[in-house]
């Protein structure tokens, strides 16, 4: 099943300064009724501002993360409920990078995106298999294990999304074929607790590949890095949606 409206995620990741929010506005102009879901996820400095400066306009904002807990004795951490508060609306949970960088698992990221659901947030949970696990023959097993183990029990179409993001494709400007897309994206379908959650593909989306990856039947949108910093590389993704 794929769904009506589709979802085009921007992650910032560590990049972007108050002058950045710029290219934030540019894009919110070019998209006055957008007949998707747009949303950028600036780091944490920046979802307030970035909040306050896109009021009213059809792009949503939101965090890279967040911790399991709403309070307490977590130096640099912040919790849902102060990204919730800031203005996010979504948060980004076990991308790859935190993954690797935080040594974050599964199970941690499923009580992140229960900490997420409770506080109102949509949960976006990353998976994806390393390189030598796809050469290896276990990117199916990877990836329904990723997902059984990082969804917590009361995820839904309402409140969490899934991004299929291989670690290899990830900044790199590789991506997988369209065959191998299609075959991860069927296969997570087919184990969705709610067969309406979405389904995100991500790594080296860009303007010129979007179209064949959105025309995929269970791909539901994008999780974009590197080109959602410019308004006009991101633009040109979403209007492919
Ligand atoms: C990402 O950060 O989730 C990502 C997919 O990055 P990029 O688009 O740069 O590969």
């Amino acid at each position: 099943m794929s769904h009506a409206c589709k979802l085009a995620t921007g992650n910032w990741k560590m990049n972007g300064l108050r002058a950045d929010l710029d290219e934030a506005r540019a894009l919110a102009a070019g998209f006055p009724d957008a007949k998707c879901g747009i949303l950028l996820c600036p780091p944490a400095t920046l979802v307030c501002a970035m909040a306050d400066a896109l009021s009213g306009s059809a792009v949503m904002v939101g965090g890279q993360d967040c911790h399991a807990q709403t309070t307490g004795a977590h130096t640099g951490d912040i919790s849902a409920q102060m990204l919730a508060d800031a203005g996010a609306r979504q948060v980004i949970l076990g991308h790859s990078e935190r993954r690797a960088d935080h040594a974050e698992t599964s199970a941690q990221v499923a009580a992140k995106a229960a900490a997420a659901h409770a506080a109102g947030l949509v949960a976006i949970i990353c998976i994806g298999e390393t390189e030598s696990q796809r050469d290896a023959g276990q990117t199916l097993d990877v990836v329904l294990s990723q997902l059984a183990q990082s969804l917590p029990d009361e995820a839904t179409s309402a409140n969490t999304v899934i991004a299929y993001e291989p670690v290899w494709a990830i900044g790199t400007g590789r991506t997988p074929t369209l065959e191998q897309i299609t075959e991860v994206h069927d296969a997570l379908r087919a184990n969705l607790p709610d067969q309406a959650i979405s389904l995100l593909y991500g790594g080296s989306v860009k303007p010129g590949n979007a179209a064949e990856i959105f025309a995929i039947a269970n791909v539901d949108g994008a999780l974009v890095g590197g080109a959602s910093l410019k308004a006009v590389d991101f633009g040109a993704i979403i209007a492919a949606l």
